[in-house]
């Protein structure tokens, strides 16, 4: 089975309150957690400057008999979802879902680009990823462990999320 890791991030009203709900609502979509890092609190890299801190987890989860795209399907839904309840205006988004990691795979397609873009320079991807799986390798063979230290500032914020049964 290959190990697959989302990442999951907000910036706007709970934080925590949304991401924990993301986590619900993908495994009442099949996509069911099974572990969560801790949650981490970043600065937002890119975009505009003045933007919220973040609150960032990265999952692994068990994604049953989905396929990637039906995994994305899902967590473009759950973004939809989250997002309409709590924003009437166009903005940032309440909550961000990315397939990071899905075993061995590499995708190209921009629609799916599987490792994502640019994870392992990411310090609110790496570092939650490290609570996770302290050796973890991309799909060409290198070890995160092994690459420059990724950018940005994250510090640990609360325990894991909890995990749906
Ligand atoms: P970002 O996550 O880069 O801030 P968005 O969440 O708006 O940006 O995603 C933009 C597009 O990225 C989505 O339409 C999605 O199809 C595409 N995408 C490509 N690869 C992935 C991936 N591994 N995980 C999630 N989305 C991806
Ligand atoms: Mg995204």
């Amino acid at each position: 089975m290959p190990r697959v890791f989302l990442g999951l991030g907000a910036n706007l009203g709970d934080r925590l309150g949304a991401l924990q709900q993301a986590v619900d609502l993908l495994a009442r979509r099949g996509v069911r957690t099974v572990a969560c890092s801790r949650v981490w609190a970043t600065a937002p890299v890119g975009g505009p400057t003045d933007q919220p801190e973040f609150l960032n987890v990265v999952v692994e989860v068990d994604p049953g008999e989905l396929s990637p795209v039906d995994v994305l399907d899902a967590a473009n839904d759950v973004e939809a979802e989250l997002g309409r309840v709590r924003d009437v205006r166009w903005g940032p988004r309440t909550i961000d879902i990315d397939i990071l990691l899905w075993g061995d795979l590499r995708s190209d397609d921009p629609r799916l680009t599987i490792p994502h873009p640019r994870m392992h320079e990411r310090a609110f991807v790496v570092l939650p990823l490290l609570d996770l799986d302290p050796d973890p390798r991309l799909p060409d063979g290198r070890r995160i462990v092994e690459l420059p230290a990724p950018a940005g500032e994250a510090r640990p914020y609360a325990s894991p999320l909890s995990v749906p049964t």
